[in-house]
């Protein structure tokens, strides 16, 4: 088995100062109207929150979590819930901000919201885990709620923590609205109001932007390799997906360990391995272990980080062989690595576009619960791919007019509509 002495890169910037910095270049390219400019560059509102719960053995231990709400201009607030022990304040306003862009981008009538909790969710049993998202939920109050700020799962968080959500929530409402909140989340069971898909939304989403390249760039997506960074929700279901579409899985890498299989890997009996390991890859057979420093060097055609934020920087870039980097992840490359990426001709997909399956299938978990609706999964998926498509097509005429990257082309669409919207509309008083 391999020893595992490459030390992981040195991260220069934080996720922080890589959305601002694409925000400035974006805004300076198309001309963002100036008080636009402003507003955008600030979060509307940060939450820090500590709150106790009794752990199993009877102590008490006292939690951090956040919510940061970005922007509003379109609709309530949206976006994902993380339990990791990289979540503060600064990793919370990153990510709310490029929410605030991705509901832009694809159409939808939301902001962009963030958050989580400070914490290494392996190390709690699954009742101290309730205890504690059922006091999380309790300690944000009304800062959350189905017309106001609308969680839903991210890193380590998934449909049974959202489920819990839901519940607190409802239950310190009066009894008589407690259907009127259950789309006070995203993301859950089905047998609780969840979305028929919205397991595989971000995923699916990935694939179809990916499948978007292959037309637009004459690919036969058939027999190419590919290699994802993170087994979770994400980096499962895209790969599953691409199988469909006949391209083969060589390397995958999660915080435990690194495989490769020139053969092909197969993800069900991956998952099947990780499910019952504690969503853990370490002594997964179906595969050689490899030196994670090895993984993203493994040649392939297409490379999916799905996992962390700044994964993809000058210590790494060049080893990418992939012609086509398709962001699961939120924010996994690092300017100096997308800039070594460019250099080299690699088309990228950038995170805004090519992840939005997820919040796109929680809009329409949203609008299901609001309406009292059930819709069948094929339904759902056939919806999320045509505003993929849509976006997709938006992104590529943007860049095309604009004569920029993609990422670039993303944030053009998306802050188009905010000023657009900032225009019509004036602001308050
Ligand atoms: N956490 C996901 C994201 O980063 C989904 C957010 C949502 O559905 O609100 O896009």
């Amino acid at each position: 088995m391999a020893t595992q002495t490459k030390e992981a890169p040195v991260r220069k910037e934080g996720m922080y100062e890589v959305v601002m910095k694409q925000f400035t270049h974006a805004a300076d390219i198309m001309k963002l109207e100036p008080g636009v400019r402003k507003i955008l560059s600030k979060t509307n509102t940060e939450i820090e929150v500590n709150f106790p719960v009794r752990l199993d053995n009877g102590q008490i231990e006292v939690f951090t979590g956040y919510r940061v709400q970005h922007n509003n201009a379109l609709g309530p607030y949206k976006g994902g819930l993380r339990y990791h022990d990289t979540v503060d304040l600064d990793a919370a306003r990153a990510l709310a901000i490029w929410m605030t862009w991705k509901t832009a981008l694809a159409g939808l009538p939301f902001g962009g919201a963030k958050g989580g909790i400070h914490i290494n969710p392996k190390n709690y049993s699954k009742s101290e885990l309730e205890r504690i998202t059922r006091r999380f939920t309790y300690a944000l109050g009304d800062n959350i709620g189905p017309d106001l700020d609308i969680p839903a799962p991210d890193v380590n968080t998934n449909a049974q923590i959202m489920a819990w959500i839901a519940d607190t929530f409802s239950s310190t409402k009066s009894p008589s609205t407690r259907f009127a909140n259950l789309h006070v989340v995203t993301g859950k069971p089905v047998g609780a109001g969840g979305l028929a898909g919205r397991d595989r939304a971000t995923g699916f989403g990935v694939v179809a932007n990916i499948k978007n390249w292959a037309k637009l760039k004459n690919v036969d997506l058939k027999g190419k390799r590919f290699i994802v960074q993170g087994f979770g929700n994400v980096g499962y279901w895209t790969a599953h997906f691409l199988l469909k579409e006949g391209c083969i899985l060589v390397a995958v890498q999660d915080v435990s360990a690194s495989f490769r299989n020139d053969k092909g890997i197969d993800p069900e009996a991956m998952l099947e391995f990780s499910m019952a390991n504690g969503r853990s890859l370490k002594g997964f057979t179906g595969a050689e272990e490899i030196d994670p420093g090895k993984f993203w060097g493994v040649p392939c055609d297409i490379c999916v980080p799905a996992a962390l934020g700044n994964q993809i920087t000058a210590a790494n870039a060049d080893q990418i062989t992939a012609k086509l980097l398709a962001e699961g992840a939120n924010g996994p490359t690092d300017i100096e690595g997308e800039a070594i990426l460019k250099k080299k001709g690699v088309d990228i997909i950038p995170d805004i576009l090519c992840n939005s399956g997820g919040v796109i299938g929680s809009y329409y978990e949203w609008l299901q619960n609001k309406r009292a609706e059930i819709w069948k999964i094929e339904e759902v998926l056939e919806m999320i791919h045509d505003k993929i498509d849509t976006s997709f097509g938006k992104v590529a005429e943007a860049a095309e007019k604009y004569k920029v990257d993609w990422r670039m082309g993303a944030y053009i669409v998306a802050l188009q509509r905010l000023e657009d919207t900032y225009m019509d509309r004036g602001i308050f008083p």
